[in-house]
């Protein structure tokens, strides 16, 4: 944990956040809400993942990814090695919506400080994004067919975006692509700790029409 909080940060620690969200009205999302999920783990591994936003067993329990595709995602994380209690588990909203619809983008856009907050908080090493929704929480023109298992750069840090784990349970193909993109999540890890990388410039946000694709290429190159 660092010991001074940037001022731009509206909440001074992680649990500060949760209690936010676990009162927070600022989206109709709260309305069918049974329990707010901010997220859990810790920053250990320094890894963090983000998925799209509770379903129903998140809702009953409050905590993220704990139905079938948390069930995936936990079988996963031994092979990388990882172990859950050593990372962060978020989404990007932080409340279900109703039927497990597409969050709106005015529900990701009152929801973003919170996982803004919760970025720069807990300073990950890697963030990773499950599924299209997260993807295009960082990199709006993004896609995940093309860019899951790419080591991207968002604002200093190493994105390494995969596919949703739901996804997978529905496509054997998906699937597979899962399993072996999680295996080079430790890949990331050392993209992150090169100092030539962490000297590469941040995105140009603007004026790139992809600036997904455009900053990774000198990064693959790498492996
Ligand atoms: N799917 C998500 O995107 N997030 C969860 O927490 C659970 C399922
Ligand atoms: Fe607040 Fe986010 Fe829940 Fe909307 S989804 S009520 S912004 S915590």
């Amino acid at each position: 944990m660092p010991t001074a909080t940037p001022p731009d940060i509206p909440w001074p620690t992680i649990g500060a956040v949760a209690e936010q969200v676990r009162s927070c009205g600022l989206c109709g999302l709260a309305e069918g809400r049974t329990n707010a999920v901010p997220g859990e783990g810790s920053a250990a591994s320094g890894i963090m993942f983000i998925g799209e936003g509770p379903g129903f067993h998140e809702d009953r329990l409050g905590r993220p990814f704990v139905g079938r595709a948390g069930e995936l995602l936990d079988s996963l994380l031994p092979g990388v090695p990882l172990r859950r209690e050593d990372v962060f588990i978020t989404n990007v909203v932080k409340c279900r919506a109703p039927e497990n619809r597409d969050p709106q983008p005015r529900e990701v856009a009152a929801c973003r400080p919170y996982l803004e907050a919760q970025i720069e908080l807990l300073r990950p090493r890697v963030i990773v994004p499950l599924g299209r929704h997260c993807l295009t929480w960082f990199f709006p023109n993004a896609r995940i067919s093309s860019d899951h298992g790419r080591i991207l750069r968002w604002n200093g840090y190493v994105v390494f975006p995969l596919y949703h784990p739901a996804a997978a349970l529905r496509s054997g193909a998906i699937r597979e692509l899962l399993e072996a993109d999680m295996q080079r999540i430790p890949q990331a890890v050392v993209a992150a700790l090169d100092p030539m990388a962490a000297a590469s410039p941040p995105l140009p946000k603007e004026k790139t029409p992809d600036p997904a694709k455009k900053e990774t290429q000198g990064q693959l190159d790498l492996f």
